[in-house]
């Protein structure tokens, strides 16, 4: 390697860091090391799938170590930041200290309880791979247990879910556990079939899908209503203790699974001056990603805070595309100073967003229009396996979708809990 390499320390391989990466791959005026606390990259939107047994966690994960494999200047380590020593230009992870010339900080976000200490202890977040498999195993063993059960509100305890949060995590979830009650429940436990158990769906706003188009909206709430969800909405969680879930309306639901997908808080970044981080913890940034008041650190995706994109003053939906787009443009900017060329503002290009509520129905709000139904659905799919890293796992995702759909039974409802052996 050349003396005058720089190198670039990205942590977290998201949608943001991970396209800065592949972007910066082969550019070998820059070594880049990808610090990531875990050794795989995820596809957060498709995680309910896993959460609900009906894809591989595998299907929506992929190794850095693989898809760095064959370019000179990629690496990857593992850790999980402890600290940024801005006055040294090192930061501390939990596996030793690694120097940087230029720093990018691609955290993203982690779930939000707002204060409610039970909730947290008790609730189930939907943010990465462990809580999509350890939610999987949960609805299981509620579902084994309720088979066992002959007491009438103790099956309703154990088959009652409910779910915080009515924005796509929470629609999608509710469809597709909904789904799951009518095609695989009562296939494979006929007698928890009989009982009570329902799913909920609580939002503090006056409609779902919060920020989507108003025909999203009420697509949304019509399909759910129509699978027999309990949509409560103008509603908040306001504690969970012994499976009793408490709602600001005064009503109590018994219910053994509170889904918490509502909220999320930007990830700390210790070192940083305190008058950076602000609203959501996220990071204050110029027009280039460079954090305020720093000459060699950047921020970019759900972390991020800018106010100088003309058409989001007050900051960038914390999306997929937004992360992406900041982390091809940082690739082209940190090329830019290497050529001693002038960098270029980030402004998001808004491509429109989208939701699957159950099978075949989805709703997509573009730029300039809306649509729904089966084609919408077509299109959802698409855009979602698309972007998955990795050739072999969208072969793969599609085919193990196709076959859910069309068998109505994926084969994945297993509970796995790995330990150490006694
Ligand atoms: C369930 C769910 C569904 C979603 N659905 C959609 C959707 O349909 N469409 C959409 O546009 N957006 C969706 N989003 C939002 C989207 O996933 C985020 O906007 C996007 O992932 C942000 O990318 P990022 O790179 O900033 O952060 P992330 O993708 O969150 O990546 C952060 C990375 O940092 C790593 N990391 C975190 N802390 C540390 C640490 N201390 N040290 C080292 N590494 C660390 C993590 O392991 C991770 O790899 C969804 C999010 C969730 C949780």
């Amino acid at each position: 390697m050349n003396v005058s390499t720089k190198r670039i320390v990205i942590v977290g391989g998201g949608f943001a860091g991970l396209n800065l990466a592949k972007r910066m791959a082969n550019h070998d005026q820059y070594q880049v090391i990808m610090v990531d606390r875990n050794n795989y990259h995820f596809f957060p939107p498709l995680l309910y799938q896993v959460s609900t047994a009906f894809i591989e966690a595998s299907n929506i994960s992929y190794p850095f170590r693989r898809m760095f494999q064959g370019k000179s200047n990629l690496s990857f380590y593992m850790g999980t930041l402890i600290k940024i020593n801005p006055e040294s230009n090192s930061i501390e992870t939990d596996n030793g200290t690694l120097t940087y010339d230029y720093l990018v900080l691609a955290m993203g976000t982690e779930t939000n309880y707002f204060g409610l200490d039970n909730v947290k202890q008790k609730a189930l977040p939907m943010k990465t791979i462990d809580d999509a498999l350890h939610l999987r195993n949960h609805v299981l063993l509620r579902l084994e247990e309720a088979v066992r059960s002959t007491d009438v509100r103790e099956k309703e305890r154990l088959g009652n879910v409910v779910i915080a949060g009515g924005g796509p995590t929470g629609v999608e979830i509710a469809g597709m556990l909904a789904e799951m009650g009518k095609n695989i429940v009562k296939k494979d436990y006929p007698t928890v079939r009989s009982g009570t158990g329902r799913i909920h769906l609580v939002d503090a706003g006056d409609t779902l899908l919060g920020p989507m188009s108003q025909k999203s909206q009420e697509e949304a709430y019509k399909v759910l209503k129509g699978l027999g969800v309990n949509i409560h909405l103008n509603t908040i969680v306001k504690d969970y203790l012994n499976d009793q879930v408490m709602l600001s309306t005064g009503e109590h639901i018994n219910s053994a699974t509170l889904i918490w997908a509502t909220g999320v808080i930007a990830r700390e970044a210790p070192g940083l001056p305190a008058d950076v981080i602000t609203r959501g913890r996220r990071i204050l940034a110029d027009e280039y990603n460079k954090v305020k008041g720093t000459e060699n650190i950047f921020v970019i995706g759900d972390q991020c805070l800018q106010h100088t994109d003309a058409k989001f003053p007050d900051g960038h939906p914390q999306l997929a595309q937004v992360a992406i787009q900041q982390g091809k443009l940082l690739a082209d900017n940190l090329l830019n100073i290497a050529a001693g060329r002038a960098m270029k503002a980030f402004k998001y290009n808004d491509k429109g967003s989208m939701a699957i509520i159950a099978k075949y129905k989805a709703v997509v709000d573009l730029p300039k229009g809306f649509f729904k139904g089966f084609f919408a659905w077509i299109v959802w799919l698409f855009i979602h396996i698309i972007p998955i890293a990795g050739f072999r796992n969208k072969g793969k995702l599609a085919f193990n979708w196709f076959w859910s759909f069309i068998t109505n039974d994926p084969t994945l409802r297993l509970i796995i809990r790995p330990e150490k052996p006694k």
